[in-house]
């Protein structure tokens, strides 16, 4: 898989706002804030998109699950959160290394854009 912006924040060769890392992933906050809480949660795993993934895959991902869930809590947002995943270019996605955005702090809407 190509380098991307998030395997760059990774290896430390760009800056992010880190919020949280462990041996499976790391979440820091959007440059580009959609809500007053907007975290990226990624595997270091460098898996493009969730289509991606496999059975193989199965605890990782529900370790990123459960490590947004963390992560809303610890921000004051545990009761009212929003987890988008965009798969592919047409859905929305631009940085081909899987990530899940946390989206807090204001109501939403539904159905999404
Ligand atoms: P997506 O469109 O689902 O692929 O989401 C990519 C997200 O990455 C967008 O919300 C961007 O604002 C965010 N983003 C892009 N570059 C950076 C960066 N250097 N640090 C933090 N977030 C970024």
């Amino acid at each position: 898989m190509a380098d991307t912006l998030f395997s760059k924040i990774i290896n430390r060769e760009i800056p992010a706002n880190i919020v949280h890392e462990d041996d499976l992933c790391l979440a820091f906050r959007d440059i580009n804030p959609q809500a007053p809480v907007h975290i990226l949660v990624i595997p270091r795993k460098p898996l493009p998109r969730l289509a991606d993934a496999t059975s193989a895959d199965r605890d990782l991902l529900g370790h990123l699950l459960l490590t947004a869930n963390r992560i809303a809590v610890a921000e004051g947002i545990g009761d009212a959160y929003r987890l988008i995943v965009n798969n592919g270019a047409d859905a929305g996605q631009s940085v081909f290394h899987l990530h899940v955005h946390i989206l807090g702090g204001r109501s939403f809407t539904w159905p999404p854009g």
